[in-house]
């Protein structure tokens, strides 16, 4: 699912060897999951150009990703499981590594 795939950021962090994070699961993919980190809530927390009709506010201003009843954010394509907002997605989204240890709990959460 290449339209999908998170940004999978390289960070130059200042670590030693012994706390570098572990390498991404390079046997995982969004092609074999389905869109499992797509039902965690993703806070709005800069200007992506998320289209208004999928932002959810709460009574302190606080925005989000607007989920459905299925649990899915609102705009996830729910027949390719893509994301119709791929070009303006969050930071958070961006920002979530695929393979990486919070994918994999997802995965193994949900799948
Ligand atoms: S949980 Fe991981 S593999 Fe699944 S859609 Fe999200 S980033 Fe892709
Ligand atoms: S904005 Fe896109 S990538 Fe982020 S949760 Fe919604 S469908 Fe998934």
């Amino acid at each position: 699912m290449a339209a999908f795939s998170r940004t999978n950021l390289s960070m130059t962090l200042d670590t030693t060897p012994s706390d570098a994070p572990s390498p991404p699961d390079s046997t995982v993919s969004c092609a074999n999951c389905q869109a499992c980190c797509c039902r965690l809530e993703v806070m709005l927390i800069s200007d992506t150009g998320v289209p208004e009709r999928f932002i959810a506010r709460d009574r302190w201003g606080s925005q989000t990703m607007a989920r459905l009843e299925d649990g899915w954010c609102a705009a996830l394509d729910r027949t390719s499981l893509s994301c119709t907002i791929y070009e303006n997605r969050p930071w958070v989204c961006r920002e979530f590594a695929m393979g990486e240890h919070e994918c994999l709990s997802e995965r193994a959460a949900n799948l």
